[in-house]
């Protein structure tokens, strides 16, 4: 499953590997043991208000 969001501005669809670009603070995911990619990207997810739209540099209006 791909994981996506929409933004509720411009209606951009950021997907796959922008999503993930966009939303995962690698800086986070330095330390620890190995976690599955899907844990790994639940727990180092930005919440959504502080994600910014490439298309429109809307800061955290999404729609999941
Ligand atoms: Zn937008």
């Amino acid at each position: 499953m791909i994981k996506h969001m929409l933004c509720n501005n411009c209606g951009y669809d950021m997907c796959g590997a922008e999503y993930i670009a966009n939303t995962v603070d690698s800086s986070l995911a330095k330390e620890g043991p190995i976690y599955s990619n899907n844990v790994l990207l639940e727990m180092n997810t930005r919440p959504y208000s502080e994600i910014i739209c490439p298309h429109c540099k809307n800061t955290g209006s999404w729609t999941t």
